[in-house]
């Protein structure tokens, strides 16, 4: 497909690329939508069979920023970058200078982060060359590692559907089984396990499993058990497309509600689960804490506001249900209606004339 078509396709917008010969670096920036504020979005930084299969990586992942900036109510908009990784030798500073020098040329119009494959290290060096960073350390301003702040923006969706499907306020004694015990899934099993729910493990990691046995007091299952176990809400940690043909009928629980990027394989598992009677909490919006808390670091980074924003994700998650069911619609049908409701609105704040 033309690099056009891929832009038409995925609804765009801008397109950089940029090659740099002395580092070997080939870079992609994709910024999706820019009407909210600066395009933010991490730098990811791995192997790609080809060229269209980075653009298009870049292009599916900045749209999905724009989405989540959108519905957190973010003064900001959709982007992401790709740094192509070379199959032979490579200077890694040097190629993170050349990409820092490539982000400084846009002028603040995107700013990077990090994403897989990249590093706290590799901001540092971006930092030295350009402001338009985020997720430095903390010493230097930098807001630090975000999963704890994902953690506690899924914690609090997960409240909210737990409030909306039993009625609760709290999640004492309930079963949350959990998929996926890394950087994200065991600050959630912290929280949770505070709370005093009941947890269940799945871990391709025997030794992050049984962690989460001995600090949490976790029941730990196998690989595909996870989907089967009976529970309360099933909270999806690891990687994308965990909901499909397969899982999906294997489902025990009432709710749906993890921090993985891309949980339905395909949007018509949103509408299974729906017709199945599981509330999904849209996967953008539960885990916009991460993006919440370095965004703060934009202004001066402010540990409390960024907590206090990510606890009002619970307020996103309850609105999103609450409309799902009054439309009769899947979820994550109407996560994408609110925040092209809010793009709509900072589009027709900006278009009217001052008085
Ligand atoms: P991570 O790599 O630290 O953790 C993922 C864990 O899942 C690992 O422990 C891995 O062993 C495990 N895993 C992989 N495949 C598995 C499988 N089939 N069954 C069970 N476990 C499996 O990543 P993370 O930073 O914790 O992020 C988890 C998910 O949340 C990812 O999808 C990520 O894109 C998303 N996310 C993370 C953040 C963040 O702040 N880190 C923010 C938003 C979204």
């Amino acid at each position: 497909m033309g690099v056009f078509d891929l832009l038409a396709k995925y609804d765009y917008g801008e397109l950089h690329l940029c090659r740099d010969p002395a580092s070997g670096l080939q870079a992609i920036v994709a910024i999706h939508d820019s009407r909210l504020g600066p395009a933010l979005g991490g730098c990811r930084f791995i192997h790609y069979d080809s060229e269209e299969e980075a653009i298009v990586d870049a292009l599916r992942l900045a749209r999905g920023m724009t989405f989540k900036a959108a519905i957190t109510g973010l003064p900001l908009g959709g982007g992401k970058s790709v740094i192509i990784r070379p199959r032979s030798e490579f200077d890694r500073s040097a190629l993170f200078r050349a990409f820092g020098k490539f982000v400084g040329d846009l002028g603040g119009h995107y700013i990077t982060a990090e994403d897989s494959g990249t590093s706290i290290e590799d901001m540092e060096v971006i930092r030295s060359v350009t402001p338009h960073v985020t997720g430095v350390k903390p010493e230097r301003g930098g807001s630090g590692d975000p999963s704890p702040f994902t953690a506690l923006g899924v914690r609090r969706g997960i409240e909210a559907c737990v409030k909306f499907v039993l009625g609760r306020d709290s999640i004492e004694g309930l079963e949350v089984a959990v998929q996926g015990i890394g950087h994200v899934g065991y600050h959630l099993c912290k929280e949770l396990n505070a709370l005093g729910a009941r947890l269940t493990v799945a871990d391709v990691d025997p030794l992050k499993a049984a962690r989460a046995e001995r600090e949490f007091g976790a029941q730990v299952v196998a690989l595909d058990g996870i989907f089967s176990t009976e529970c309360d809400v099933l909270a999806p940690c690891a990687l994308g497309s965990a909901l499909n043909d397969t899982t999906i009928s294997q489902l025990r629980c009432k709710i749906v509600a993890g921090a993985a990027n891309n949980q339905l394989a395909e949007p018509r598992h949103g509408d299974d689960l729906m017709q199945r009677g599981i509330l999904y909490a849209p996967d953008y919006a539960i885990n916009a804490g991460g993006l919440i808390n370095v965004a703060t670091e934009i202004e001066g980074y402010d540990a409390e506001k960024s907590r206090a924003q990510v606890m009002r994700i619970y307020d996103t998650i309850l609105e999103i249900a609450d409309r799902a069911a009054k439309a009769m619609k899947p979820t994550y049908l109407i996560a994408d209606t609110m925040a092209q409701e809010r793009l709509a609105r900072a589009v027709l704040r900006s278009s009217v004339p001052p008085s």
